[in-house]
């Protein structure tokens, strides 16, 4: 059975052309880049090559790239490095709904002895400017703040927040995981001191990211070994990696039409399809501009596990919130800060698209979700309906 894949916001598949791109550095070219003999040294100009590409896709310079292990590192080391080079400021700032990779980061901080400021969002999503620049002291370090939500595809108003930022002095970190290659991003315009991205959320393979920091802007590394990416990030890089993200992104650059319109008719398709045909459901985060490929909805009444495993078994994955919180049969903190009540976020599904996904997929998937909301609301008559499923 083929699988229909709608959970693109958890991973992607890696693009055919990126596979192509990096097959010779896992062959003939596995040299190290800072070897002094030729056969090394000559894989360095490749690593150039995916920093520019990484730089033309985000409207920056190739040197304010640093390569790291993926997004959770990027975000590690935004934060960290901007509060370990300015150890006199102890003040952070950021949201509630922020990806688990700023959350509990700044949670263990506050722990530390920080001082952390998780904003809140209204019942679309969305913070308040005016609480973010009241809450900017003398002694704030940071502002963390996502661009896209993971779980719902809520888009914050960056350029907004970087502006305030600016006026502030205060540098901004924004966790774009998300963002990049779904929506146009330029660095060259917006006031944005760091940047964080994740190589297997756009067609690349996983345990590869990236990290933009603005030239001028000071970081310390979070870790201490060779002179690799200019000191800030040491350690041989992974080089088929680095070259399959730069390909990616150089792919991204551009498919991002093709996201902003296919990928968003299909999305819209998808939505108004299941708002026609199920009376309980409930459209999150409807009220806010959204990443083009991502719909989070909640069957209200209906265990989202439930109707998750339901769909599984008929080759459909999607899920219910964040892959890295999946395992909790908790409710989304993104929901409840929303103030999605309890029980009705307990029946949130999450459908994330790509390039990848067709028509015919998203028919399909219109054709039998109703069914199956019908046979989960039956069974949520009885007690426990996940428990019944998985031991029946
Ligand atoms: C996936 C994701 C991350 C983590 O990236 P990894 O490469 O999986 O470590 C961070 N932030 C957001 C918003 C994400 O969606």
């Amino acid at each position: 059975m083929a699988i229909i894949y709608l959970d693109n916001n958890a991973t992607t598949r890696v693009a055919p052309e990126v596979r192509e791109a990096l097959l010779p550095f896992l062959d003939e070219l596995y040299g190290n880049p800072s070897s002094p003999h030729h056969f090394g040294g000559q894989v360095e100009k490749y690593l150039t090559i995916a920093r520019t590409q990484l730089a033309e896709l985000l409207g920056c310079r190739p040197k304010e790239i640093t390569f790291t292990s993926g997004g959770t590192e990027s975000d590690n080391l935004a934060i960290r490095g901007v509060l370990a080079a300015r150890p006199e400021k102890r003040h952070i700032i950021t949201s509630q709904v922020e990806h688990s990779a700023v959350l509990v980061q700044c949670q263990e901080l506050s722990r530390q002895g920080y001082h952390v400021d998780f904003l809140t969002v209204d019942s679309d999503g969305q913070i308040d400017l005016e609480d973010l620049e009241n809450k900017i002291q003398q002694d704030t370090a940071l502002v963390s703040i996502m661009w896209a939500n993971n779980e719902t595809g809520v888009l914050f108003p960056i350029e907004s927040i970087s502006q305030i930022c600016k006026a502030h002095r205060v540098p901004l970190h924004v966790d774009a995981v998300q963002a990049v290659g779904k929506i146009p991003i330029n660095l060259g315009s917006t006031h944005i001191d760091l940047l964080s991205l994740s190589g297997h959320k756009i067609h690349a393979p996983k345990g590869v990211g990236a990290l933009y920091v603005r030239t001028g802007l000071r970081i310390r590394p979070i870790t201490w070994g060779g002179h690799q990416e200019r000191g800030k990030r040491p350690g041989t890089e992974p080089v088929p990696l680095i070259v399959g993200l730069g390909k990616a992104a150089e792919l991204a650059h551009g498919w991002i039409d093709e996201e902003q319109n296919r990928v968003r008719q299909l999305r819209d398709m998808l939505e108004t399809g299941l708002a026609g045909s199920i009376a309980n459901l409930q459209v999150n985060g409807a009220g806010s501009p959204r990443l083009p490929n991502t719909l989070n909805v909640c069957f209200k009444g209906v265990e989202g596990e439930a109707l998750l495993l339901l769909m599984d078994q008929m080759g459909m994955a999607a899920s219910s919130g964040s892959a890295c919180l999946a395992d909790k049969l908790e409710p989304s903190h993104v929901l409840l800060a929303m103030g999605v009540p309890e029980s009705v976020a307990q029946g949130a599904v999450r459908f994330s698209l790509s390039r990848y996904n067709t028509e015919e997929e998203i028919r399909e998937v219109l054709k039998v979700i109703p069914g199956l909301n019908e046979k989960v609301l039956q069974l949520s008559k009885a007690a426990d309906p996940v428990k019944k499923m998985v031991s029946p």
